[in-house]
């Protein structure tokens, strides 16, 4: 056990912990979707919930008034529900979050169900941040720039938020990610179809950059064609004795009359019968946010709807978990954040909104020239994703251009961009996530061992000859691909996720 898991462990925070707890708690637990049990959130009125929800929906003082998005719990008549399933844990929603839910209830000796609408797992997303995994504390003795003090990342976070941030859940994962990854890395390298990447670099330092990067990106790297992150982790869920169960919509929660959640209803999409699902230990609700859900975004997050470009890469969320958490007398962060990237872009004779299809282009997040409508500059191009979009909302037509020729390539090498959008190998030597584009022929030849032009690398390149967005490509079947464009393109975001 590591130095690390060891303080967790005597916090009680180790997954163990986090399932008891949940087992123990009044009110579904959350995993994801913006959700907390403790600040002044949402509470809705006439709420069926005991305990402190129930009081505060009492209390004129904390009372507020459920919003049209909200509605009310679906009635489902016992007659429709023709079928029972007796478990310890549920965990709703097989996605980033709830795949990981159910290996961890299943380590853990529970007997847990996994349900998702979808026919099989999808997008469980394979970039994942973490502090004092073991592969990046392997590479401080090359590179000691890349260690990270979890306190100053924590503050950093904070700073970023502008303080709307619960401080424990960002030093719950400052403290404990590390010890998520080798966790992960053990299950996903098991068969030896992937092996877990870690993506070092700190791009531009020395002041020349507005915002510190942080080397904390991981990445499984497939090994074999037909390897899968998202489905190898349910492989090894099901190899547990969890069951998935696929093409099941999540209705509602199901509650005693002190408030505690004991179950699910839920309906099978094939032949739309009712389960009722009693969980002894637990309902963990992952079902993601809610991007999707027009009303929802339209009543907290207006300005995302104006911004928005739809391209179909983010899933379809629509808050289900979070309205059932609510209806239970959970209550909701005050402020919504939004994934967003500005991935994403429209034809020039479009302009930005909720309305408007586009496509995915990953070389959106690159630090080019960006004008307005108007001609005008109108940020610095240099920042987190989010930030220039923002910039974009006080803009006409929430839209801008981005200007770039053909020499792109080698401006993308010298803007030294960090994270998921990074074209070119990173400062470690492991490759990038690669381009929505074809790889340009500079990338290709980067792609040649030894031939490396990220800055200063220390290893040649790579480990693999294929570039992973590629490897993924193929494997999925997918036929579209967008021309290498050179010039000028209108580009602002891809969906909130
Ligand atoms: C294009 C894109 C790329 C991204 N890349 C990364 C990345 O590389 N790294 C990273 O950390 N983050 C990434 N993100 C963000 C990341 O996808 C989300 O933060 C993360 O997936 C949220 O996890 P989740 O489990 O809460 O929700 P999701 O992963 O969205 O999973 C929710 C699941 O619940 C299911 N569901 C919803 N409603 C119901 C219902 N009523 N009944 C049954 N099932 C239901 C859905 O089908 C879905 O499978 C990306 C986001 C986008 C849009």
């Amino acid at each position: 056990m590591s130095s690390d898991t060891n303080t967790a462990a005597r916090r009680g925070l180790t997954r163990r912990g986090f399932i008891k707890a949940g087992a123990a708690a009044a009110v579904a637990g959350v995993a994801a979707g913006g959700l907390t049990g403790c600040g002044q959130g949402q509470v809705v009125s006439g709420s069926t919930a005991a305990g402190a929800g129930a009081a505060a929906a009492a209390n004129p003082a904390t009372r507020r008034i459920a919003p049209s998005w909200l509605g009310t719990p679906p009635e489902v008549d016992e007659s429709a529900i023709t079928e029972t399933v007796d478990v310890d844990v549920v965990v709703v929603g097989l996605g980033t979050a709830g795949v990981p839910a159910v290996i961890a209830a299943a380590e853990n000796g529970a007997r847990v169900l996994g349900i998702d609408s979808q026919a099989a797992i999808s997008n469980v997303r394979e970039d994942i941040g973490a502090i004092n995994f073991s592969l990046q504390r392997a590479s401080f003795a090359e590179f000691p720039e890349f260690e990270i003090d979890p306190m100053e990342a924590l503050e950093d976070i904070v700073r970023y938020a502008n303080g709307f941030v619960n401080y424990d859940l960002v030093k719950l994962w400052a403290d404990e990610s590390g010890a998520m990854i080798d966790w992960i890395t053990q299950i996903c390298e098991r068969n030896g179809d992937f092996r877990m990447n870690f993506e070092g670099s700190l791009g531009t330092q020395n002041g020349q950059a507005r915002d510190r990067a942080w080397a904390t990106g991981h990445s499984p790297e497939a090994l074999t064609e037909d390897a899968d992150f998202g489905a190898d982790l349910g492989a090894y869920a099901e190899e547990l004795g969890a069951t998935l169960r696929f093409n099941t919509t999540f209705v509602k929660c199901e509650q005693r009359d002190d408030g505690r959640v004991t179950g699910i209803i839920c309906r099978d999409d094939l032949d739309q019968h009712y389960l009722r699902v009693n969980a002894s230990g637990g309902v963990i609700l992952a079902t993601g946010g809610y991007g999707n859900n027009t009303e929802m975004m339209e009543a907290r997050q207006a300005w995302n709807q104006r911004l928005r470009i739809n391209t179909g890469n983010g899933g379809n969320p629509t808050g289900d978990g979070i309205k059932a958490a609510l209806w239970c007398g959970a209550t909701m962060d005050a402020l919504g954040a939004a994934v967003t990237f500005n991935r994403a872009a429209c034809k020039p004779d479009e302009t930005a909104g909720a309305d408007v299809n586009g496509r995915w282009f990953w070389l959106g997040e690159q630090p080019f020239l960006k004008v307005n409508l108007l001609g005008k500059r109108l940020c610095n191009e240099s920042g987190p994703y989010d930030y220039m979009l923002h910039s974009a909302f006080l803009q006409p037509s929430h839209t801008y251009v981005d200007i770039f020729d053909s020499n792109y390539p080698e401006q993308v090498r010298q803007t030294n961009e960090v994270g998921c959008c990074r074209l070119y190998p990173f400062d470690n030597g492991l490759p990038p996530t690669c381009p929505s584009t074809p790889c340009p022929p500079c990338f290709r030849a980067s792609r040649r061992p030894g031939t490396c032009s990220a800055p200063t690398p220390s290893r040649s390149w790579p480990r693999s000859s294929t570039c992973r967005w590629r490897q993924r490509r193929r494997r999925s079947g997918a036929t579209t691909s967008l021309r290498a464009a050179a010039g000028t393109t209108t580009t602002t975001r891809s969906p909130t996720g």
